[in-house]
């Protein structure tokens, strides 16, 4: 490790937009264990308000062109990918073969043979590989996620989730298909199944799944604009996903044999609210990103396990190949 033990690791963030931008580089003046050292981005009137926001020298400054040139550079531990899905594995590959650990942003890639791509170039270069699941970290979400696995009301019997928003401009990456992967479920659908692997403790093993109506052609000619799907778990319960680029929703639902546990802001970065059959929960608000960054440089810095590895971010791309499948096809779709 090139900083020591002691010391905060050195982050690059690739792909200076919206998240990295409104989320990742505030956060990472609130981490303990690392900070924002250096940016990739293909857009130079970017660099000087970052370098002077985030204090970062010249030669933390990268290109898409010159960004394998990070290998020579001692001061960047870790490299966070937050660019446009489609683009994660070739950064995510390339990052590794400079020699560096790396965060990818969700969905971690289009298809499952990148994500395999990824996950051994990590390896055969002895780097870690995470994915961006920041409510792994966030108070509320765990919650649900010791209620449903350590059975705190019984068995679940049935699971539901939304995430949705209405999209707005016509010409962004999220709708193109190329670089998006698909719609919603890419975007915001994989939160809810996420939501319902970590609360019931379990992967799908199949799926069903209806493509909503499109109120909006033109804008939704190259993906879904909403979608509703049905997870098998292994124990025969069913959880029931949706996920939208023109409704508004955001909630996650755990139905058990002693009562119902829910949350009905569940997704974003911050103001979860919860309910179980005591009442309203009352966690603590965190930083998720904050957290979720300083997790993994304890992990790098300590030499343990990552709880959001690469591999993980496999099973939900593989999910939600099948989950596009059974859309497409109308049948159940098995989940091997
Ligand atoms: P933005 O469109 O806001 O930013 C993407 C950035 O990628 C651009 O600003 C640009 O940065 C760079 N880029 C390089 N090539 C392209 C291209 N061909 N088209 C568009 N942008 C390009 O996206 P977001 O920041 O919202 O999303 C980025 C990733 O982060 C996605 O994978 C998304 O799913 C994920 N995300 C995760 C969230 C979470 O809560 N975990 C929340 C939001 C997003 P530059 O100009 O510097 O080159």
């Amino acid at each position: 490790m090139q900083n020591g033990d002691q010391k905060k690791l050195g982050i690059a963030l690739v792909g200076l937009g919206g998240y990295a931008g409104g989320q990742l580089a505030p956060a990472l003046k609130q981490t303990s264990d690392c900070y924002l050292a250096g940016i990739v981005t293909g857009t130079p009137s970017k660099i000087d308000t970052w370098k002077s926001n985030y204090n970062i020298p010249d030669k933390n400054v990268y290109n898409y062109q010159n960004f394998d040139t990070i290998k020579d550079n001692p001061a960047i531990d870790i490299v966070y990918v937050v660019l446009p899905n489609a683009m994660h594995a070739e950064y995510v590959i390339r990052a590794a073969k400079a020699g560096k650990h790396v965060i990818t942003e969700k969905p971690m890639a289009i298809t499952t043979e990148d994500c395999d791509r990824m996950i051994a170039a990590c390896k055969e270069a002895g780097k870690m590989l995470s994915v961006g699941y920041r409510l792994h970290f966030e108070p509320y979400n765990l919650e649900m996620a010791r209620l449903g696995t350590k059975k705190i009301y019984g068995n679940i019997k049935k699971m539901n989730a939304g995430f949705g928003f209405p999209i707005g401009d016509p010409t962004q990456w999220r709708l193109n298909k190329k670089l998006a992967g698909g719609g919603p479920l890419e975007d915001v659908g994989i939160y809810c199944i996420q939501g319902f692997c970590y609360t019931t403790g379990m992967d799908p093993v199949a799926v069903t799944a209806q493509e909503g109506p499109k109120t909006d052609k033109e804008k939704f000619r190259d993906v879904e604009q909403s979608l509703a799907w049905q997870l098998e778990m292994p124990n025969g319960i069913i959880c029931e996903g949706n996920a939208s680029y023109s409704e508004g929703m955001n909630f996650l639902k755990a139905e058990a044999d002693k009562g119902t546990f829910e949350l009905t802001s569940a997704f974003n970065y911050s103001g979860q609210k919860g309910y179980s059959p005591e009442g309203a929960m009352d966690l603590p608000g965190v930083n998720q990103q904050a957290k979720q960054m300083d997790d993994f440089a304890q992990a790098i810095k300590n030499k343990h396990a990552t709880p959001v590895p690469g591999e993980m971010g496999k099973r939900d791309v593989k999910i939600i190949q099948a989950i596009y499948k059974a859309m497409v096809t109308g049948k159940r779709v098995e989940i091997s």
